[in-house]
């Protein structure tokens, strides 16, 4: 049972972020993606367990007056939370978490495990931002302009992350996103196990 490092990805709508992360579990080997719960229904594609645990409200409230969440907070009138077990599994089978959320839930969670990483990535403009919004054709123009709006709050909350990724072209920003982990995986206090037995093998040289 080793303890994962917890990889916190928070952006704004439209910012490209699970693209990044997609492409990030595919390269990345022993990481995986936390799969939160949440009271939204599912889109298009999303399948339950997978996206997501899609559960009703009351069942959300139960779980999260039990204490079965790390984080939980309220998104665009939806309840979202990061449940326990995710981590005692990712513990248990010797692999890394990737979790996408918010910035409250950020918040908590670095709170709650300081040594969580956690990178904010920023679109590189507002006018980039609305395009791509645009482009993915998923939103009416209300709904467009209410997430440029939530966008400009979210970006605020920039500087309580440990590392900021602006996304001008995916390539670049998953190799960045690979070096973070990577960067992070090769901290002396995570090699320990591995450098005791390559000291053993110079013991009596
Ligand atoms: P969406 O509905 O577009 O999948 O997600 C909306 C927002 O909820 C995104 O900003 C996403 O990062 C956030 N989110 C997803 N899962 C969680 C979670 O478990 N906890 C928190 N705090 N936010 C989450």
């Amino acid at each position: 049972m080793s303890t994962p490092v917890v990889f916190i990805i928070s952006a704004p709508s439209g910012s490209g972020k699970s693209t990044l992360t997609t492409e990030l579990l595919r390269r990345v080997p022993n990481l995986r993606f936390s799969v939160s719960y949440t009271t939204r229904a599912p889109r298009g594609e999303e399948r339950d367990g997978e996206h997501y645990h899609f559960i009703a409200r009351d069942e959300f409230e139960r779980r999260a007056a039990a204490g079965e969440f790390l984080e939980y907070a309220e998104v665009f009138g939806h309840y979202y939370g990061t449940h326990m077990n995710e981590m005692e599994r990712a513990g248990r089978d010797g692999y890394d978490l990737v979790l996408d959320i918010d910035v409250q839930g950020a918040r908590q969670l670095k709170e709650k495990i300081p040594a969580a990483v956690s990178i904010f990535v920023l679109a590189p403009s507002r006018r980039i931002l609305e395009e791509r919004l645009r482009a993915r054709s998923q939103d009416s123009g209300p709904v467009i302009e209410r997430r440029l709006k939530d966008a400009a709050e979210e970006i605020r909350n920039y500087s309580r992350y440990d590392y900021v990724l602006v996304n001008r072209e995916v390539a670049a920003s998953v190799d960045t996103l690979v070096s973070i982990v990577k960067a992070v995986r090769s901290r002396r206090e995570r090699m320990e196990s591995e450098i005791h037995p390559i000291l053993e093998t110079f013991r009596n040289g």
